[in-house]
């Protein structure tokens, strides 16, 4: 696929035109400690479409074909098997099994696999792909439940998951929607080019 930057002057404007490499310009802060992001912040919030498409399936039918159980906490979640996303996901399950006290964040589970754009745009959500789950919805905080607008100044960032649960995910290459300015504490998704156990042992080590 071409290597291009979009030309787009704004944030929103690239957010819905990007080309592959603004995907990776923003560094994810993999494992780091849990602080409120700066203004248009939203490290892997920026994605290729066709990128996408062409990894995971290009159409529901596509996807669908790829997607396989895990097992959540006694939930039946549907999750891609490529690039190995869903025995990433029965990982990620079976380290949080050791973590009781976060139990209460990671379940229920609100879904994985959803063929639809992100609320009040025209962008599909990784969620189409299989490569996405949102936990718990009532110990959650989305930016936009406040009533803001994309790129606007000045949305009050809030989150109650604990860093420990965060680092689970991350670890086995799921980025967190509660890194980003425009906050979805709920939502991780399958990023293994942003984060994994490399990029969380470099940050434990006190590297960038
Ligand atoms: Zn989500």
């Amino acid at each position: 696929m071409p290597l291009s930057h979009s030309r787009a002057a704004t944030y929103v404007d690239r957010l819905n035109a990007p080309g592959l490499l603004d995907q990776l310009a923003t560094p994810y802060p993999a494992c780091a400690p849990l602080r409120p992001p700066a203004w248009n912040v939203d490290p892997g919030r920026v994605r290729f479409e066709p990128f996408f498409r062409k990894m995971y399936g290009a159409s529901a039918a596509e996807v669908e074909r790829q997607l396989t159980n895990v097992d959540w906490f006694g939930q039946r979640l549907r999750v891609t098997q490529v690039n190995g996303a869903a025995q990433s996901l029965a990982a990620v399950a079976a380290e949080l099994a050791r973590l009781p006290q976060v139990r209460p964040f990671v379940t229920p589970s609100a879904g994985t696999f959803n063929w639809r754009t992100i609320a009040g745009t025209p962008r599909l959500s990784v969620h189409a792909y299989g490569a996405a789950i949102d936990l718990n919805v009532a110990r959650s905080a989305y930016w936009a439940w406040g009533g803001y607008r994309e790129g606007q100044r000045g949305i009050p960032y809030r989150n109650a998951f604990p860093l420990a649960l965060v680092q689970v995910f991350e670890r086995h290459g799921w980025i967190w929607g509660g890194r980003w300015y425009h906050h979805d504490t709920m939502h991780f998704e399958y990023r293994p080019e942003l984060t994994g156990p490399a990029q969380c042992a470099a940050a434990l080590r006190g590297q960038p």
